[in-house]
């Protein structure tokens, strides 16, 4: 029915009752007692009225800790109206306040700085990627000129310029970042910052990989080509040098070949496609095998010895030949005729580890932390002349971190190494847990 009627229906039904009492009062016992019956009954509904335009006033004063009261006539209907607008507004403020809880999170979890600014530049907000990036404090900065708070040449060039539509290269506080500023709503405007110090960082190590590489196969071919050039210049070149001709070209075909392998193990140790696949390493086998290796390298020019005496691992047989064969393949390498050579297989309270330890040449401190860079030489005449080709070590570093292990060296120039690799106890095999790695 129509809201209006339903209000004054009523209303009209309670005057004519008033009405119709006052009138058969005033018939029966006169016009005074029926008048002054007639306004008690209206002085009644105001006082009535006047009761719930109060607890109207005050339910509205403290809406939330008072309760509204169940009305009379009109008021009851007004009331429950009221009640339900209450109810559909807290239920809109209380799902307002959870789309902004859960924004907040997302935008403190986005690894992208995001900076609300208003249209003089005034922080508004910023999530904590933008405080990382940036060194803003929300806390502090809140209401600060963005401009005072970046100063950067190069930013306040971006915003002088105001050429928005591309985004622009902030290098700051040793980060290299992609800005970009975004105008919203006519008058505020995001800035949003990228941190791309990392990806820099892999895309410059590609491209010194690819030069260090490109180098590294260059002097090799340039002297078999040297070579080959002399052979078809002078088809009758005496025996001898031919022969040793032939010999260099055959070394430097195996630096190349040694280098070209040892990128390939680099490139699979590398990848995603490749995981670890564990298997019972027979550590003892292992071992000899390689002193085997480490004997016929050195050709009785080191006293290498070999001690085992810890248990089997989980890991791959064939990765871990490689990482220790190329610590056995440098002590040889770096320690000089008549050195010593002590291979160990021990068990530790942390875990299993493996100990190469020779007497060599030892290494500079300075050097100690980049020895597993790849190309990282400390000598590289040395290393050529030794068939090494710069990436041992960082093949080592990646079996390693595979197998979870650690690369621990100490050395002293002069004196020798020790190249210690330290497995986690839950590397040790056992033969009830043989699938947990
Ligand atoms: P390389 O093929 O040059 O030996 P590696 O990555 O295996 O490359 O080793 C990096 C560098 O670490 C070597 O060039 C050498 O200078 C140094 N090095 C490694 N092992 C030893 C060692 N046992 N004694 C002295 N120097 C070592």
């Amino acid at each position: 029915m129509n809201p209006q009627l339903l209000f004054w229906i009523p209303a009209a039904l309670r005057m004519s009752l008033i009405l119709l009492g006052t009138g058969t009062v005033w018939f029966f016992l006169g016009p005074v007692v029926a008048l002054a019956i007639g306004l008690a009954a209206m002085c009644g509904l105001v006082v009535i009225q006047l009761h719930y335009l109060y607890r109207l006033s005050i339910w509205l004063d403290h809406p939330d800790s008072t309760k509204l009261p169940d009305g009379w006539g009109a008021w009851t209907d007004n009331f429950s109206r009221l009640y339900r607008l209450r109810r559909d507004d807290e239920k809109n403020r209380t799902e307002l306040a959870e789309w902004l809880a859960r924004f907040r999170q997302a935008m403190s979890l986005l690894p992208d700085g995001v900076v609300i600014m208003d249209d003089v530049l005034f922080l508004e907000w910023c999530n904590p990627a933008a405080e990382r990036h940036l060194g803003l404090s929300l806390d502090r900065d809140k209401g600060m000129r963005v401009t005072n708070l970046i100063r950067n040449p190069d930013f306040i060039d971006y915003i002088i310029l105001g050429r928005y539509e591309q985004p622009m290269t902030l290098a700051l506080r040793e980060r290299k970042l992609i800005a970009h500023i975004i105008p919203f709503e006519n008058r505020r405007q995001i800035l949003v910052t990228h941190d791309v110090t990392e990806s820099e960082r892999i895309e410059m190590m590609r491209r010194d990989f690819i030069a260090n590489a490109s180098h590294e196969l260059r002097t090799p071919l340039t002297v078999i080509n040297g070579f080959l050039e002399i052979a078809s210049a002078q088809p009758n070149l005496d025996a001898a040098i031919r022969v040793a001709h032939l010999k260099l070209m055959s070394e430097q075909g195996q630096r190349m070949q040694n280098l070209v392998e040892d990128m390939l193990s680099l490139t699979r140790l590398e990848s995603v496609d490749y995981p670890l696949r564990p298997e019972r390493v027979n550590v003892h086998n292992l071992l000899d095998q390689i002193l085997q290796e480490a004997n016929a390298l050195s050709a009785s020019r080191h006293t290498v010895s070999l001690t085992v005496d810890g248990p089997d691992i989980k890991g791959s047989t064939e990765e871990l030949r490689s990482a220790f064969g190329n610590l056995v393949s440098n002590a040889v390498r770096y320690t000089p005729e008549k050195g010593t050579i002590e291979l160990a297989w021990q068990e530790t309270a942390s875990g299993p580890q493996f100990v190469v330890r020779d007497n060599g040449i030892g290494i500079r401190p300075e050097h100690i932390s980049r020895l597993t860079e790849r190309f990282y030489r400390v000598d590289k005449s040395r290393s050529r002349e030794t068939q090494g080709t710069g990436l041992g070590l960082a093949i080592v570093k990646h079996v390693l971190l595979r197998h979870k292990a650690l690369l621990v060296i100490e050395s002293r120039p002069g004196q020798g190494s020790t190249f210690m690799v330290k497995f986690p106890q839950s590397a040790v095999y056992e033969e009830a847990r043989e699938d947990v790695f």
